[in-house]
């Protein structure tokens, strides 16, 4: 007679904190695991971040690129799914504290990602939204739009150059991205749609205070990418430090540039749970883990994604999701690992490459060993951005909203939802 599995009860309780990248990938990783998985996040649906300026730009619909969680875990009958956001750790009695009640487990994985920083002006965010949630890609799509539709009220054109400008702060892959989507909106997509004034006349500025655009890559493909942004009528900033941001622009020390629409994609800072492990944390709050992804002195506590600062060959792992997809698996067999009696193995991560899109047909960026840039790397980012997207029809609906956007220069989503968007409004707090 062969022994009966011991009840759920019993088995110990995993709970994964943040259901991004490293934290489904970890929930899957377990699926076969003898363990009981919470997964606790304080929005009901993953978001895939990369093409959240595809959403900021109307291209695609919030609904395009987010997934409820629940249905992603719907058939893996060892995890269930809390909708919470976990509010303090307290390692010593293991017990999350909610904004709402407390959980305990056994073994914890947070990876609640990362945040925009605006290097402590905090006053800059009312003038220049950041883009990491839907809300945040509503919002710059509100005030994108709003700038053609003021533009359209004009009495004349003293204020349209001021109305049409757009400064994006940040010349890292989305401020990039950011940037030569707007140049397109205006040149192509808008550019027959208003009567009182030319939108092909906007002025997109992307502001750098390094010495060049996209500086995690090599310099031929920065150089590369400016040229395309050139291309595409952006002009580029760079050495250029950004010092105040109001309601009127962008000041670069006395420079001023007079700018109805600011974007921010220039600083990033940790999940501030990461504070509340009482371990120590690098500049930008990231934490600093073990070779095997757990927090010194807790073995059953482990960190992956955004979140982490583990460094492998003298460098700390880049914010990407293929690390954060890579880490959340280790530390789920990691786990499994510990529960199975056995040590844990270190996180070995294989970089596999990045790429940067700029505007509809063109990208730079690794794919392995080699640099890649133009029509190829771009075929290169729509197929890995695809496969990645979780979701058939999210899959099917981005494939088609891309063709129709290709051939019919159009975008799908020119929605302004809410009030359009007047600069002394500031943002509208959520
Ligand atoms: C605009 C943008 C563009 C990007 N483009 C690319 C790209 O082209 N290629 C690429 O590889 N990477 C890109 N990235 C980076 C990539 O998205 C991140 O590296 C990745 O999302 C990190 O995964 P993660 O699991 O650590 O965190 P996230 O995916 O951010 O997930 C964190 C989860 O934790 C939840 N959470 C946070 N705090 C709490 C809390 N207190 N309680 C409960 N839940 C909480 C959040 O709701 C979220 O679901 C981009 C990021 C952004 C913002």
């Amino acid at each position: 007679m062969s022994a009966s599995p011991p009840p759920a009860s019993a088995l110990p309780h995993v709970v994964i904190v943040g259901a991004g990248f490293a934290g489904l990938a970890a929930a899957r990783a377990l699926r076969k695991a003898p363990v009981r998985i919470t997964i606790v996040d304080r929005r009901n649906h993953h978001l895939f971040q990369p093409l959240l300026y595809q959403v900021a730009t109307a291209a695609l619909n919030p609904a395009d690129i987010a997934y409820p969680i629940r249905v992603v875990l719907r058939s893996q009958k060892n995890a269930r799914t809390i909708l919470a956001r976990v509010d303090g750790i307290d390692l010593s009695t293991r017990t999350l504290r909610l904004r709402d009640g407390t959980l305990s487990f056994d073994y914890l994985l947070l990876a609640t990602g990362a945040t925009h920083s605006y290097f402590g002006q905090t006053d800059w965010e009312a003038w220049a939204p950041g883009l990491k949630t839907i809300e945040d890609a509503l919002e710059i799509r509100r005030r994108v739009l709003s700038a053609f539709e003021a533009a359209e009220r004009l009495p004349d054109d003293t204020k349209l150059l001021e109305t049409l400008t757009f400064v994006v702060v940040g010349a890292g892959p989305t401020g990039v991205e950011l940037a030569g989507a707007l140049s397109e909106i205006g040149r192509l997509t808008v550019a027959k749609d208003f009567r009182r004034f030319d939108p092909t006349r906007l002025r997109v500025v992307l502001v750098e205070g390094a010495d060049r655009v996209l500086p995690p890559y090599s310099h031929a493909l920065s150089a590369e990418a400016q040229r395309e942004l050139g291309r595409l009528g952006v002009e580029v900033r760079t050495n250029a430090k950004v010092t105040k941001i109001d309601a009127t622009g962008v000041w670069l020390g006395d420079e001023h540039i007079v700018a109805r629409t600011v974007l921010w994609a220039a600083g990033v800072a940790a999940s501030p749970l990461g504070q509340q492990l009482g371990v120590p944390l690098d500049r930008a709050g990231r934490v600093l883990v073990e070779p095997d992804l757990s927090v010194p002195g807790h073995p059953h506590v482990f960190v992956a994604g955004d979140l982490v600062h583990f460094e492998q060959g003298g460098k700390p792992l880049p914010g990407i999701a293929p690390a954060a997809l890579q880490a959340g698996r280790k530390a789920a067999k990691n786990i499994a690992r510990l529960v199975a009696g056995r040590a844990t193995e270190p996180f070995r991560y294989r970089d596999k490459g990045s790429l940067a899109t700029i505007g509809r047909a063109a990208a730079v960026g690794n794919i392995g060993r080699f640099e890649v840039s133009g029509f190829f790397a771009w075929w290169m980012w729509w197929l890995i951005h695809i496969a990645y997207l979780i979701g058939f029809r999210n899959r099917l609906v981005v494939m088609i909203g891309w063709a129709w956007q290709y051939f019919a220069f159009s975008r799908g989503a020119r929605l302004i939802t809410g009030r359009a968007w007047e600069p002394s409004q500031g943002q509208l707090r959520r």
